[in-house]
């Protein structure tokens, strides 16, 4: 007789995951999420101000709630004429409580709806802001829409 380990699996969850403080959905850890260092929430893209260093060191002291304000790419060089290479599609975060400004990748089972949303709305943030975040050596994406879409939903089928 198979024994019924619904249970466990549950358990398991609780172990495997976490409340998002914003959204209070919960978050569950799985391995389609496509990145190992799940930190943000799925839903509303909210995370807190846990790593000092590197991602996932969870060293840092704030714990603050850190909002998405906008999208960069990755940066992978530069090519062979020197321009600069756009990689993977990032998040910018920025804490509530610190100001630290940093950078996720997005994992698999994020909203792309909500990211797109996101993309909308940081073209609202200030002159100030697009600078501050140049000289922490973050350029926020303002355009290239079509772009974000591809890296998203997949680039549009060409017959
Ligand atoms: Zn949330
Ligand atoms: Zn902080």
């Amino acid at each position: 007789m198979r024994k019924n380990n619904s249970n466990n699996i549950q358990k398991k969850e609780k172990k495997d995951g976490f409340e998002c403080l914003s959204c209070k959905k919960w978050v569950v850890f799985s391995p389609f999420m496509g990145t190992r260092h799940r930190n943000h929430c799925p839903y509303c893209l909210m995370t807190r101000h846990l790593d000092l260093e590197k991602s996932g060191d969870r060293k840092a002291k704030c714990k603050g709630e850190m909002k998405p304000i906008g999208l960069t790419f990755k940066k992978e060089g530069k090519d062979k004429y020197g321009k600069e290479r756009e990689g993977e599609l990032m998040i910018i975060h920025e804490c509530l409580a610190c100001n630290k400004i940093s950078i996720n990748r997005i994992a698999g089972d994020d909203d792309a709806e909500m990211i797109l949303k996101l993309f909308d709305s940081s073209k609202k943030l200030s002159k100030e802001k697009i600078e501050e975040l140049k000289r922490e050596g973050v350029d926020i994406i303002l355009d290239k829409k079509e772009e974000i879409k591809n890296q998203l939903f997949g680039k549009p089928q060409t017959p």
